[in-house]
């Protein structure tokens, strides 16, 4: 069976590599893109994309309405991909979100339509498979120990921190740890932010500086021993298997999944 795709945000870093893999996937099929500033074009006029006759939409309510397809795959900023997965919803077509920084409100909100729609919607906000596995064992390694800090490092273009994988491993930490108010009871910072972001407890440190991809420790500390944790992703072809995986899933799904941890 061909699943029909329509990506949002092709030019991006994300977006050329998906445009790429969906292309040399013989099961998948670019039918529409999604872009602010090609709008009339087809993707072979965009400088970077291979040549394909595929119609280039600048207005997703208009691309959703013309263009018939199975998944939707957004990898843009969260305001407009939220107003984008929304609409994927409403227009029953199933959304594979990498975008990032959605608030729960957001996330609340598109997980009650894609189930009042008996839709399928995955959002994950790391699809390479290897950090989905670090956040897992972070999750283990949290129940033996309840100090840990989360060193997050990206590029200097990425618009939200503490990343949403800081975010999501400290939730699931959260579940396995017992609370703990970390640091000295009575640390103060000399200035602002030394220790980072708090969560539950934890502190959440972000590092942005050009040259780097997406990196991610996860540094746990008992009396005489740490034990880290870490994933690098060296480039973007590291988040195509994890795109990949959920195109195939989230044809049989008929709800919300946050994380890819919940399809692997
Ligand atoms: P990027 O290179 O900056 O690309 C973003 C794309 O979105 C560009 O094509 C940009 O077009 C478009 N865009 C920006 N503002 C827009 C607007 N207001 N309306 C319509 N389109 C707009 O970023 P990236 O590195 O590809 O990352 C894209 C998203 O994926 C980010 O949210 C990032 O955090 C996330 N991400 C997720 C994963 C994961 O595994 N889930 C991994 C890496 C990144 P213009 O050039 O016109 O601005």
């Amino acid at each position: 069976m061909t699943i029909n795709i329509i990506l949002a945000g092709p030019r991006g870093r994300m977006g050329q590599e998906a445009v790429n893999m969906v292309n040399q996937e013989s099961d998948f099929k670019l039918v529409a893109c999604i872009d602010r500033k090609n709008g009339g074009k087809e993707v072979k006029d965009i400088a970077g994309l291979p040549p394909l006759h595929v119609p280039v939409y600048e207005n997703a309510k208009e691309c959703f309405e013309a263009v018939k397809a199975d998944v939707f795959i957004d990898l843009t900023v969260p305001e407009v991909g939220y107003y984008h997965t929304k609409l994927a919803l409403e227009n029953n077509i199933r959304p594979v979100v990498g975008t990032t920084g959605f608030t729960d409100e957001q996330l609340n909100e598109l997980a009650e339509l894609a189930k009042s729609s008996n839709l399928g919607c995955i959002i994950a906000p790391n699809f390479a498979v290897g950090a989905v596995l670090m956040m897992k064992f972070s999750q283990m390694a949290a129940k033996y120990f309840s100090d840990v800090e989360i060193i997050e490092k990206h590029h200097d273009r990425k618009l939200d921190a503490p990343s949403g994988t800081a975010k999501k491993t400290a939730e699931l930490i959260r579940q396995s740890r017992e609370y703990k108010k970390q640091g000295h009871p009575d640390e103060e910072e000399t200035i602002r932010g030394a220790r980072g972001a708090e969560m539950d407890g934890m502190h959440i440190h972000s590092v942005r500086l050009p040259g780097l991809v997406a990196h991610q420790e996860v540094i746990f500390g008992s009396p005489g021993q740490t034990l880290s944790i870490k994933h690098d992703s060296l480039n973007r072809e590291s988040f195509m298997d994890g795109i990949k995986l959920s195109v195939n899933h989230v044809m049989d799904m008929k709800e919300l999944a946050y994380g890819l941890e919940n399809i692997l």
